[in-house]
């Protein structure tokens, strides 16, 4: 009898770990410099186009022994610490598929801005994944990781190897990007949250052109201008309802950048410099105007 080959002898595998050291591991958020949507699956998932660049902002995930059961503690800005967290949520799910009996402590320390586009819930979920393959030496591939990862959130499969790439389908189809230039980011976070299903259910699906194509054609340019790529058809969306989005997007321009846009389903928006000079005399220019948790960051990897 054939098994699927996400599946086979995993069960087999000896998950090493009677006892360990505890493990830190840093989860980057991400920006999505262009976001298109090119359709709408029969499960309801959006298909897309997306250049993801992961950067240095960071949540931190903690792992330690424990007799059972998974405890989980969240530090920083808050989030739940139940079972709805997807770091709780990955623990199971790694812990479950291997028959692993052991308890984990883990710790996560909350810097990313939740429900803000910056995709930190993917990133922990991630980093819980990596963490505890290695605490177990490593009895899962990259294949049988990405499996799991994109059950756990389409956004998941980019942070398990974050680097800048192309994402297509519902997110899950990378391609890594391998001369990204080395921009910097203003991000400003405004103190609210947007649901990313708020904001899906309120795209209206329009007739596109193909974008992955563009998007290869113009990496492919010796110069590029922010201006070329910067695009996401969420921002709409979300602008109509916050106009404080058009209102941070003015500010960033006014401020150097030679960009702006909303990242994910926002509200954060992210101008682009060209420098990290040039990206923090923006940040003291624009600091004063409330509008916002303001970051700057660079690409992480
Ligand atoms: P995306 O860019 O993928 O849409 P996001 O940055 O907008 O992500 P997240 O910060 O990942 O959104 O959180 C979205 C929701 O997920 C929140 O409402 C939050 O309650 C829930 N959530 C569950 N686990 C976490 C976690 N570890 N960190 C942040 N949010 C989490």
């Amino acid at each position: 009898m054939t098994r699927p080959p996400d599946v086979t002898a995993v069960g087999e595998r000896k998950a090493r770990a009677s006892t360990f050291s505890p493990l830190t591991t840093k989860a980057p958020a991400k920006l999505n410099i262009r976001l298109k949507i090119t359709g709408r699956r029969p499960d309801g998932y959006h298909e897309l186009v997306s250049i993801m660049v992961p950067v240095t902002l960071f949540d931190e995930i903690r792992i330690s022994p424990a007799a059972e059961g998974i405890h989980l503690e969240t530090v920083g800005i808050p989030v739940p610490g139940d079972e709805t967290n997807l770091v709780f949520r990955a623990a199971e799910a790694f812990l479950s598929r291997l028959a692993i009996r052991r308890g984990l402590f883990i710790r996560l320390s909350k810097r990313i801005p939740v429900a803000a586009g910056l995709g930190g819930g993917s990133s922990d979920a991630a980093a819980t994944l990596m963490t505890l393959n290695r605490i177990f030496s490593h009895p899962l591939s990259r294949r049988e990781l990405a499996g799991m990862a994109v059950r756990l959130g389409a956004d998941v499969p980019f942070f398990l190897n974050a680097r800048p790439c192309v994402a297509t389908s519902i997110g899950e189809i990378l391609e890594p990007l391998n001369r990204w230039p080395p921009w910097w980011y203003v991000v400003v976070a405004p103190s609210f949250a947007v649901s990313t299903a708020w904001v899906y259910d309120h795209f209206k699906l329009k007739l596109t052109s193909p974008d992955r194509e563009y998007i290869l054609n113009t990496l492919k340019k010796g110069h590029f201008e922010p201006r070329d790529l910067l695009e996401n058809d969420l921002e709409a969306v979300t602008a109509k309802r916050f106009p404080v989005i058009e209102t941070i997007k003015e500010q960033l321009m006014a401020a150097g950048a030679e960009g702006a846009l909303m990242t994910g389903s926002g509200p954060c928006v992210f101008g682009v410099f060209p420098s990290e000079t040039k990206a923090s005399s923006a940040r003291a220019k624009i600091e004063s105007q409330d509008l916002g948790t303001i970051f700057v960051v660079t690409q992480h990897g």
